[in-house]
């Protein structure tokens, strides 16, 4: 099956944030608390757009044993509803490789326009404890606005390829392999 434009774009995007995250922290290797275990940004009810459920409904549709995984640990509930359902008892991420963006900007510096319309920033409060954001260089925060407008425009993309209204989507199972344009969309 040929690989939606779109979502190569997308997954262009998602490399790009984690290349950032990368030079940040290699940057600061000692401001950041993010491990595997650490997940008190895992929170539940967080949502996705059309494109980031695509790419995450392709990557399980290749792994049926990883559903069932997931179909388990959902059943298990090991957080008891306090963090997202595909989060592991371990603290690990049961779809860590295709997880979404807001996944992998967490922990991050990011400056974005304020409701003043002024430049602010901010950071997970475990992340930068010894340091005042105002003193990173502007090359150590990540843009947030110029990257929710990138994803913003590669969901658009894919929403107009695969002929789907606009709709957000639960970051949950269910949710994610429910049948839909997806398959359509990804014939494109
Ligand atoms: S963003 Fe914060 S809570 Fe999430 S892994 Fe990093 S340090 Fe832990
Ligand atoms: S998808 Fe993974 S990284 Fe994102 S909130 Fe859920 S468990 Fe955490």
């Amino acid at each position: 099956m040929k690989m939606h434009a779109s979502l190569e774009n997308y997954r262009e995007l998602l490399s790009k944030v984690d290349a950032k995250f990368d030079e940040i922290s290699s940057r600061h290797p000692h401001a950041f608390a993010c491990r595997k275990g650490c997940h008190s940004c895992c929170a539940p009810g967080l949502t996705i757009s059309s494109v980031e459920r695509a790419s995450i409904h392709e990557y399980l549709s290749e792994r049926p044993k990883l559903v069932e995984y997931l179909r388990e640990l959902e059943k298990s509930n090991p957080h008891r509803n306090t963090r997202c359902s595909f989060l592991g008892e371990q603290g690990d991420c049961g779809v860590y490789e295709v997880r979404p963006l807001v996944c992998r900007s967490h922990g991050a510096p990011i400056t974005f326009k304020n409701s003043r319309a002024e430049r602010a920033r901010d950071v997970c409060p475990l992340n930068f404890t010894d340091q005042s954001l105002d003193s990173l260089d502007s090359a150590d925060c990540l843009d947030i606005d110029t990257v929710n407008t990138l994803l913003s425009l590669v969901n658009r993309q894919w929403e107009t390829q695969a002929g789907v209204e606009t709709q957000r989507f639960d970051l949950k199972l269910r949710a994610v392999l429910e049948a839909s344009a997806i398959e359509s969309g990804s014939e494109n």
